[in-house]
C-alpha cells in the first residue's frame, strides 16, 4: 500500500487538495502525520449574510471584467506561470545545479514552455469559479513514463526538476515532480535535495553505497525515479533527507553541509538567485517561515517598470533598479503586507500585485470587505490589521529565540556570481546590514530585529499571548 509522507512525517510532506494544490514547504501534513489526522472535510449549513448584495455584485463584475482585460490574463491562462520559468532563465534570475551558475542554456529546445505545451498539456484547469485557468492538466504519452498524468507544473518544476538538477529533459522533470505530488512532499523542499545529493555526489562527498547503488549523477534519471520511493518509504537516503537538513548533515558528514544552502531560519533557499535583487532578498529572507516567495518575494522588482509606475503601485517613491539599495526596505515590506492582507482573506495571489502590476493592491479587496460587512474600513486600516498580522507571527519566533540572526541570507549569496551577465554582482555586507536597520526601522523594531514595546502596543498586541507563552 503507498504511504504518503504525511503518515511518514517526513519534514517537508505537505497537507494536500486535488492533484497538486497543497499546502507545503514547512511540513504541515508532518503535523498531520503526528496527530494520526487523515483529512479535513469542510461542510457549510448555512447562508453568508452580505449587508449590501447589489455593491457587491456590481464591484465584483467590474473587478472580474477589469482582470479579464489585463495583459498577464491572457499570458497566464494560455501558459500558466510557466512564462516565469523563460523570463527567469533569461535574466540569470534562477539557480543551476546547485548554484553552481544561474543560466541553463543547455535546456534550449529541450526544456522549453512551447514544448511542453506541444506535447504534454491537454488542456487547462482552474480553481472553482475563477477565470485564471492558470494551470495544465499534462500527460506524458510515450516512451518510459507513458501514462504519466498530473497538473501544473508551476515555472519553479522546470527550475528544479530541470536545471537544478542538471537535467534537460521534460519526460524526467515530469515523472518526478509528478510522484513528489502523488506522495504528498513538497516539490520544492525535494527539488533541493535532490539537487544538492547530486552536487556532493558529483564533488565526490556521497559515495554510491551511501546511496544505496543509485547513480546520482547530474540529470540521472534513476536518481530521479527512486529518491522519492525511498522518502515513502522511509528507506536509505529517502530516509536520511525526510527529517530536515541538520540530520541529513548529520549523516552525510558536515563537510556536505557547505553545499546545502539555508536561510538563517534553517529552511532550505528557494532556487532563485535572489542576491542580485535588494528589496526580494530582503522580503524572502525576513519572512516568518523561512525564505518564501509566498509571504516576500517582490516580483515588481524585475519587471522594468517605469519608475512613475512602480511608484504609484507601492505608494512611495521606489527606486525600479533591482541592484540599486535605496527605497528596497519599503518595499519588501509593502509586499509582505500586501501578501499579508491576501492570506487573511483568502485570495489567490495571483490576482494582486504580488503577481503583476495591473493586478489589484489593497484598494479593490478593500472595496469588497465594506461592501460585504458595511464598514467604511480605510486602506491605512487594511494596512494595518496587514501590519498586525505580520508581528503576530514574529512574535511566535521571538518567542523561540529569534533575533537578527535569522534574517540573514546564506553564505553563497555573499560571494560574487561567478559567470554570465551578472559576473561579479552579490549581497555587499555593509549596505545588506543597513538595509537590515532600514526595515527594522520602518517595521519599528529594535536593532536585534525585536518588535519594541510601542510597536506592539500600537498594533494592539501587547496583550497578545504568542511571546508570552
Ligand atoms: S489564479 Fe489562483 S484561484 Fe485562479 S486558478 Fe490560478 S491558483 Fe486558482
Amino acid at each position: 500500500m503507498q504511504r504518503v509522507g504525511r503518515e511518514r512525517k517526513v519534514g517537508f510532506a505537505c497537507i494536500r487538495h486535488q492533484l497538486k494544490r497543497a499546502a507545503g514547504r514547512t511540513g504541515q501534513g508532518a503535523v498531520m502525520g503526528s496527530k494520526n489526522l487523515k483529512a479535513v472535510a469542510l461542510r457549510g449549513s448555512q447562508s453568508l449574510s452580505v449587508k449590501h448584495p447589489e455593491k457587491l455584485l456590481e464591484i465584483t463584475r467590474r473587478q472580474y471584467d477589469y482582470a479579464r482585460r489585463t495583459k498577464i490574463f491572457e499570458i497566464t491562462k494560455r501558459w500558466s506561470n510557466l512564462f516565469a520559468w523563460v523570463v527567469n532563465n533569461e535574466r540569470e534570475g534562477i539557480v543551476v545545479r546547485n548554484h553552481r551558475s544561474n543560466y541553463f542554456p543547455e535546456g534550449y529546445g529541450h526544456i522549453d514552455v512551447d514544448i511542453f505545451l506541444e506535447k504534454y498539456s491537454e488542456k487547462m484547469l482552474a480553481c472553482q469559479q475563477c477565470a485564471m485557468h492558470c494551470q495544465h492538466r499534462f500527460t506524458i504519452k510515450e516512451g518510459p513514463y507513458k501514462g504519466v498524468m498530473g497538473e501544473g507544473p508551476e515555472w519553479i518544476a522546470p527550475v528544479l526538476f530541470g536545471a537544478f538538477a542538471g537535467n534537460t529533459e521534460w519526460d524526467k522533470a515530469l515523472m518526478c515532480f509528478e510522484k513528489t505530488n502523488r506522495y504528498g512532499i513538497d516539490s520544492l523542499t525535494y527539488g533541493l535535495y535532490q539537487g544538492w545529493l547530486m552536487d556532493i555526489y558529483d564533488r565526490g562527498l556521497l559515495s554510491k553505497e551511501a546511496t544505496g547503488g543509485i547513480d546520482f549523477n547530474w540529470g540521472s534519471a534513476e536518481a530521479m525515479e527512486k529518491l522519492p520511493e525511498l522518502i515513502n518509504k522511509g528507506e536509505g537516503l529517502g530516509k536520511v533527507i525526510s527529517h530536515g537538513a541538520e540530520e541529513a548533515i548529520k549523516h552525510l558528514g558536515p563537510e556536505t553541509g557547505e553545499f546545502l544552502y539555508r536561510c538563517g531560519r534553517g529552511l532550505t533557499n528557494e532556487p532563485v538567485n535572489d542576491r542580485i535583487l535588494r528589496a526580494t532578498c530582503l522580503g524572502d529572507q525576513t519572512s516568518n517561515r523561512g525564505n518564501d516567495h509566498l509571504r516576500g518575494r517582490c516580483n515588481l522588482e524585475f519587471m522594468g517598470l517605469p519608475a512613475d509606475v512602480l511608484s504609484k503601485i507601492i505608494g512611495r517613491p521606489t527606486n525600479p533598479d533591482p541592484y540599486a539599495w535605496d527605497t528596497k526596505a519599503f518595499f519588501a515590506m509593502w509586499q509582505q503586507n500586501l501578501n499579508t492582507m491576501s492570506d487573511c482573506l483568502g485570495l489567490c495571489k495571483f490576482w494582486t500585485q504580488w503577481f503583476a502590476p495591473d493586478l489589484f493592491g489593497f484598494e479593490q479587496p478593500l472595496e469588497v470587505i465594506n461592501a460585504v460587512t458595511g464598514w467604511n474600513m480605510t486602506k491605512e486600516e487594511l494596512w494595518t490589521i496587514s501590519e498586525r498580522g505580520w508581528n503576530m507571527e514574529k512574535m511566535f519566533n521571538v518567542r523561540d529565540g529569534e533575533d537578527r540572526r535569522h534574517d540573514t541570507p546564506p553564505k553563497i549569496f555573499f560571494e560574487p556570481i561567478k559567470e554570465g551577465a551578472r559576473k561579479g554582482l552579490c549581497l555587499e555586507p555593509d549596505k545588506w546590514n543597513a538595509l537590515l536597520d532600514e526595515y527594522y526601522e520602518l517595521r519599528g523594531w529594535d536593532k536585534n530585529g525585536i518588535p519594541r514595546p510601542e510597536t506592539l502596543k500600537r498594533l494592539k498586541l501587547d496583550k497578545e499571548p504568542s511571546h508570552i507563552l
